[in-house]
């Protein structure tokens, strides 16, 4: 799966799934623009890539719908147009229902969601001139199968795969396909905090028996972008060692 010539843009490339991902499009020919707040973990990820060239990072908040129009220029410039769109951003603030706050919905809201559809948007014209137009959001399984503690997570999660089902139709007759991939429990920053026992726990319900790396997820997104999977869309991927069947 070459993608030389191909221009990628990618939201939260800065760490964890999003950092694989960027090293995925890059090592196969991409030119990848990736967005996130951290200059300096921009740095590693760019370095971690390969071909430091290939690479460009976009400061900025998805949710603030100046940030999406920036990325988008900022991927064609670089990439000479624009192929794939991949909306990996995403936060947790998590917490039980009768204890969360107006704050804590509106962040995960905010980012996880109207992140997804400010860049989506701003992203769409560019992607319908391209040859293969391509969107992947990053979801997560419980945005399919719920998750106490994660009432605003959750509802991003799963407002994000009904938007990728709406948007696939859309577009559809533009030829974009529009997916979603849905990990289940990958290690990265934002699980670490779970703590020995949680993740023992979690690790017991997956028939696969161990918990997923950024790269199994990265590969997915390789795929669902590449010329053979230009035949599915609409679909949510779960990337999860068999939690969600
Ligand atoms: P992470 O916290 O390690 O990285 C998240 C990335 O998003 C970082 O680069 C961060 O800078 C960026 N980001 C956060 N808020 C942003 C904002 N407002 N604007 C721009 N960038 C922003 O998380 P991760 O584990 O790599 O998760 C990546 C995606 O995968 C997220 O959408 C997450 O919800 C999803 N996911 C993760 C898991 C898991 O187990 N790690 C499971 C299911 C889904």
């Amino acid at each position: 799966m070459s993608f030389e010539g191909v221009s990628v843009l990618v939201t939260g490339g800065t760490r964890g799934i999003g950092r694989a991902i960027v090293a995925s499009f890059v090592g196969r020919g991409a030119h990848v623009t990736f967005t996130g707040s951290n200059a300096e973990a921009a740095a590693a990820t760019t370095a971690a890539s390969g071909a430091p060239e290939r690479c460009r990072f976009v400061a900025g908040d998805v949710s603030e719908v100046a940030h999406a129009d920036e990325a988008v220029k900022a991927a064609v410039e670089h990439g000479g147009g624009l192929d794939v769109l991949v909306n990996n951003a995403g936060i947790t603030r998590d917490g039980l229902l009768m204890r969360m706050s107006d704050e804590d919905w509106a962040q995960v809201m905010g980012v996880n969601l109207t992140g997804t559809f400010q860049m989506t948007r701003a992203a769409t014209r560019r992607l319908m001139k391209s040859p293969r137009g391509r969107i992947v959001n990053i979801t997560s399984v419980v945005g399919i199968m719920g998750n106490a503690g994660q009432a605003n997570y959750t509802a991003s999660k799963a407002g994000v795969i009904g938007f990728t089902k709406a948007v696939a139709r859309e577009l559809a007759g533009r030829s974009v396909t529009v997916n979603a991939v849905a990990p289940g429990f990958i290690q990265t920053d934002m699980t670490a905090g779970l703590g020995e026992a949680a993740a023992a726990e979690l690790q017991s319900k997956i028939p696969l028996g161990r918990l997923g790396s950024s790269e199994d997820v990265a590969e997915v997104v390789v795929f669902l972008s590449s010329e053979p999977a230009g035949y599915i869309t609409g679909q949510v991927i779960p990337v999860d060692g068999g939690m969600v069947m």
